[in-house]
């Protein structure tokens, strides 16, 4: 058994989060490939190393001195290393990255030291390998992760050590040794990459939420727990709002059927989320609940075309959207009737220019009315319990009307795995309290 473990920031924000995270690596011995982030908050009033090097960053760039920030991490980084009675020359490696810096400041080298340092730290505490991702994750010019390559290096280095081997995340090597980072939270796409490379059986992936929960709990007090899910569900959970994980980390571990675990650092025995390609045979032992997660965003704007006859002319439907192309828009929902033709978009994204699209949708569609509703809010209820179960979205729309919700619009994925109900922004948490009340609360207590 092999699993691959990728701690996110607040795992390693300081010594005691570190403690823990010994005693996760420790207590099971097929957790053989380790990935870290960088040092995370450790409270409200703390920062993230990495915004910290970002700005560090901006502040050579703009010529104003770096060294107070600087120091910061510093010191972050030597209270570890006194806490955890480390030995690892820690001034060394500070001043050959000034060194570097002084001679080329480019951002990426900067903002991927906070793994680096991180990883170094963590290695020698957990008493892993430490290998730096420079040597082992390579990039190719286009940016993408040259799977092959990567793949041999990491086979070399682990057949060269019985240790567990600790690989920092969020950054490799370009193929002329150039230092290069992902997007931000970039370290759990390291992690999954070498979950699909040494063929894990498992991605666990330790944060301080124990995992992925039913719904957003900043509108619901507790929600409960997902305990499995598969990856079109959290594709539309997350796609609606909902988000643990950076959503290129699935790619490579849903290529192999590797499942994601997303576990709790300060709750170990939880068992968190399992994020599975295939729940199904779970499922037949243990059935799923109708309602996997409720989600959902504010402030679309709808924009609602109405010409006699038109849904009889081939091409309508496409003239319309192409207008919305023109101006580089992606379109969330095309809800259409008789004659009458919506486009739901995000607001941030017309804003600016919606007057210019309307011009341009009455020169040339010609409409006999068109309407503009904004301040509204898309609730989706994600499900593959729901499939091929009749009465459902019945069920979820008789009851906002028991609350008294208005819905502007529906609809419903025709893999059934989503219903998504549009209602005033107004609305958006009392929507998404009254499902959870009867689709969850009430349902799971009945168990
Ligand atoms: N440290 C990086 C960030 O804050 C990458 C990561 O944590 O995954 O985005």
């Amino acid at each position: 058994m092999i699993k691959v473990v990728k701690f996110g920031g607040s795992s390693v924000a300081n010594a005691a989060q570190v403690r823990k995270v010994k005693h996760i690596v420790d207590s099971d011995p097929s957790r053989k490939f380790i990935v870290t982030s960088a040092c995370g908050k450790e409270s409200h009033e703390d920062h993230k190393v990495t915004d910290l090097l970002y700005l560090c960053h901006a502040h050579i760039r703009y010529g104003v001195s770096y060294k107070p920030i600087f120091a910061m991490i510093r010191d972050k980084y030597m209270k570890i290393r006194e806490e955890l009675g480390l030995k690892i020359d820690l001034q060394k490696e500070f001043d050959q990255i000034e060194r570097v810096l002084e001679r080329d400041p480019s951002v990426d080298y900067l903002v991927s030291r906070g793994e680096y340092l991180t990883g170094l730290c963590l290695a020698e505490y957990l008493d892993a390998e430490f290998i730096d991702a420079a040597k082992v994750i390579l990039f190719r010019y286009d940016g993408e992760i040259d799977m092959e390559r990567t793949g041999q290096l990491l086979e070399e280095y682990s057949g060269k050590t019985d240790k567990k081997l600790l690989i920092p995340g969020f950054y490799g090597a370009l193929p002329n040794g150039v230092i290069r980072v992902m997007s931000r939270g970039g370290s759990d796409i390291t992690g999954s990459v070498i979950a699909n490379l040494v063929d894990a059986d498992v991605y666990e992936n330790w944060t301080d939420v124990s995992g992925f929960l039913v719904a957003d709990p900043r509108i619901i007090k507790k929600p409960m727990r997902i305990p499995r899910i598969n990856y079109s569900e959290l594709r539309n959970m997350s796609y609606m709002g909902a988000n643990v994980l950076h959503d290129d980390a699935v790619f490579p571990v849903k290529t192999k059927n590797i499942p994601i675990n997303i576990r709790n650092t300060n709750d170990p025995d939880n068992p968190g989320t399992l994020i599975m390609n295939d729940c199904s045979e779970m499922d037949a032992v243990e059935p799923p609940h109708a309602v996997t997660g409720i989600t959902g965003r504010k402030d679309y704007t709808m924009i609602t075309l109405t010409r006699s006859h038109a849904s009889a002319e081939p091409g309508f439907l496409r003239r319309i959207l192409s207008v919305f192309e023109d101006f580089h828009v992606s379109i969330e929902s095309v809800p259409t009737t008789v004659d009458t033709f919506s486009v739901i978009v995000q607001t941030s994204l017309i804003d600016q220019y919606l007057y210019e699209i309307v011009a341009r949708l009455r020169r040339e569609i010609n409409p006999d009315d068109i309407r503009i509703e904004d301040h509204l809010a898309l609730v989706a209820v994600v499900g593959r319990g729901m499939k091929a179960v009749p009465g459902m979205s019945g069920r979820f729309l008789s009851e906002f009307g028991r609350n008294q919700i208005n819905i502007k619009v529906i609809n419903q994925s025709a893999d059934e795995l989503s219903i998504v109900v549009g209602v005033d922004n107004r609305d958006f948490e009392k929507a998404i309290r009254c499902i959870y009340d009867k689709f969850i609360a009430e349902e799971r207590k009945a168990l």
